[in-house]
């Protein structure tokens, strides 16, 4: 009789192991699974000895790809990148609604309590860019549409956000217009021109107004315009 031995490398989810889920660059939507692949001495083409672990990776639950442990690394940049387009939109959202409600309120060259108030109540929204949004504010209500700082925001959100979400900006802009209770011909002929300047119709004024009108200012804010 004689002996058959040899070395066999054998695959083992590492216990407690970590799965990053939907990762997987090859299908897409597998989840990666962290192994840990081992040499294992075999006799009669039985592992029966573990040897030093060899080797640790992720592998896909549904396509079986394999990828080197550095590809967590990868993806948390990727997420990273993804984490930093989201912060560019919002901060693009909150620059563009800044810039046009000031703008708006001060078009008249008169900032009523009441317009001021809805400003300061839309800034609160935005812990991370308080400080950015308030010298906004102070450069849009001394200079205006200086240097077309405004038109430059919207045109900035507009590359960013869905149509949908620049309605909603407009549609916070308008909300200045019914604040102080009258509605100036500077302030429709402005609200005009940002929906021009949004790619909208600028019928789509009056739509707004009725809205509005029609007391569905709390909606509005809260982005449900419908
Ligand atoms: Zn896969």
């Amino acid at each position: 009789m004689f002996i058959i031995f040899g070395t066999r490398g054998i695959k083992h989810q590492i216990k407690e192991s970590e799965v990053l889920s939907n990762a997987c660059p090859n299908c897409n939507n597998g989840d990666l699974i962290h192994k840990r692949y081992r040499r294992w001495f075999t006799l009669f083409f039985i592992p029966v000895i573990p040897l030093d672990s060899l080797d640790r990776f992720y592998e896909c639950s549904r396509c079986r790809s394999a990828y080197k442990e550095s590809i967590k690394n990868i993806l948390q940049q990727s997420k990273g990148e993804i984490e930093e387009n989201q912060r560019r939109a919002r901060l693009a959202y909150a620059k563009a609604l800044i810039a046009s409600m000031t703008h708006m309120a001060v078009i008249d060259d008169h900032l009523a309590k009441e317009e001021e108030r809805e400003i300061m109540d839309a800034i609160e929204n935005f812990d991370e860019f308080k400080a950015e949004l308030m010298d906004l504010y102070e450069a849009v209500k001394t200079h205006k549409n200086k240097d077309n700082i405004v038109f430059n925001y919207l045109n900035e959100a507009r590359e960013l956000l869905s149509s949908e979400t620049i309605i909603n900006i407009l549609a916070q802009a308008a909300i200045i217009l019914l604040a102080d209770g009258s509605i100036e011909e500077e302030e429709e002929q402005l609200m005009k021109e940002y929906l021009i300047a949004c790619g909208l119709p600028k019928d789509f004024y009056h739509t707004l107004l009725e809205k509005l009108q029609k007391k569905d200012v709390s909606k509005l804010k809260e982005g449900q315009l419908n």
